[in-house]
């Protein structure tokens, strides 16, 4: 074969499998795009070196030094981008720094913010450390319960959401959402990193960028810090741009060699990550010591319609809440838990327990409960092994809950 078939005719998946493939030279070529590692960029003299910086300068995506990366870089960007939808995607050291991008290329002092509650924790901390010394109003608010409209002042710029909420995957409405903010010319930008861009595109439902810590599902496999940021216009990659290049952001280049080779099994991996989370959320929805299990897939689960309408699969985030238990016999719950490793993040192979922290819970209008919570995320182990190690730990920690 020489010529590739057509792109736009091919099922997203097949495009992420051969995103980013070099082209042959000399009638041979290697499969996957080369690590091309460097700190800088060479010039054949100093005409070529003015070409590329008056390009850059114009908004062109051409390199004319190491930090703007080459071309392992431009063909991440590039599958970010047709994972997402949208115009120019970012990568960023972390999912925390690509959040801070956004924050600071968008707000100025004097401008308001309207932040969901169930946002991604750490975003709280960038408020209150760096956020307000910039004279930078966060306000939280539940998209939920409250009225959105009512919420918007003269000075908001920019409306935050992240949808299934962070700990209890709370579904939020992004078209209705959106439609408000932009009627009022607000800036929407949304946490997508639970889809891992595969079961959701915000932008298609009306948000301007979305975010993801690609150091969860598209990395893979645990071995990568990575964040990227997908705009779906020119004018917010140009202010995405100035901030990125000011805050001298970069990823290297072999993070995004492998965030690419994770890319590529991002639909089987995301697939059964979905099977084996739905058989475990069954399992514990059966469990007299659980009262209330937290997957939008489930029938039972509150976003369940909305999920059905705006998401095409489920990942493998599931938490649940203890009837009676202490936070000392959840604790001991997870204790007991033999193949769940105990830890933060996820969106890796393995599986991972949390016994979530009751101040992370109380942020959440939603939250209505005082009872322990354990966020799991089901990995790629076969389900009943899953099973059998979480039906051993209720028995083990039984006279505790
Ligand atoms: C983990 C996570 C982040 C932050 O990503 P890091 O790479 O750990 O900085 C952001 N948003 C969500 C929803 C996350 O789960």
């Amino acid at each position: 074969m020489t010529a590739a078939p057509p792109r736009k005719r091919l099922h997203s998946a097949t495009r992420l499998l051969h995103a980013g493939a070099p082209a042959l030279r000399d009638g041979a070529g290697p499969v996957n795009v080369p690590v091309v590692r460097t700190s800088t960029v060479r010039f054949e003299n100093t005409a070529a070196q003015a070409d590329h910086h008056h390009r850059r300068t114009a908004g062109e995506r051409v390199a004319s030094y190491g930090r703007h990366g080459l071309d392992t870089h431009r063909a991440l960007e590039d599958a970010v981008v047709g994972l997402e939808g949208g115009h120019r995607a970012f990568l960023t050291p972390s999912g925390l720094s690509a959040i801070t991008l956004v924050l600071l290329a968008l707000l100025s002092p004097g401008d308001h913010a309207l932040v969901a509650d169930g946002v991604y924790a750490p975003l709280r901390r960038v408020d209150s450390t760096l956020l307000q010394r910039l004279g930078i109003t966060v306000e939280y608010f539940s998209p939920t319960h409250d009225d959105l409209a009512s919420r918007l002042r003269p000075n908001t710029r920019l409306l935050y959401l992240e949808s299934p909420s962070s700990l209890l995957y709370e579904v939020l409405d992004v078209p209705a959402l959106s439609a408000v903010a932009r009627d009022h010319g607000v800036t929407v930008a949304t946490d997508n990193t639970w889809s891992g861009g595969w079961f959701h595109q915000p932008l298609a439902l009306g948000a301007n960028i979305s975010i993801q810590a690609a150091t969860k599902y598209i990395s893979g496999h645990s071995d990568l810090m990575q964040g990227v940021v997908v705009v779906d216009s020119p004018a917010l990659a140009a202010k995405l741009s100035t901030a990125y290049e000011a805050l001298g952001l970069t990823i290297g280049a072999d993070d995004a060699y492998l965030a690419l080779r994770g890319l590529r099994t991002l639909p089987v991996r995301l697939a059964q990550h979905q099977r084996n989370a739905t058989a475990v959320a069954e399992f514990l929805q059966q469990q007299p010591q659980v009262s209330r299990v937290f997957y939008p897939a489930l029938p039972t689960d509150p976003g369940h319609a909305l999920w059905k309408r705006d998401f095409s699969g489920a990942s493998g985030l599931v938490s649940f809440e203890f009837r009676h238990a202490t936070p000392a016999a959840a604790n001991a719950f997870v204790d007991a838990l033999r193949l769940f490793g105990i830890g933060a993040s996820w969106g890796g192979y393995e599986s991972l327990a949390l016994a979530a922290q009751p101040e992370r819970l109380r942020e959440h209008r939603q939250w209505t409960g005082d009872a322990p919570v354990v966020r799991l995320h089901i990995g790629l182990e076969e389900p009943q092994d899953l099973i059998a190690d979480l039906a051993q730990a209720f028995a083990d920690a039984a006279p505790a809950l």
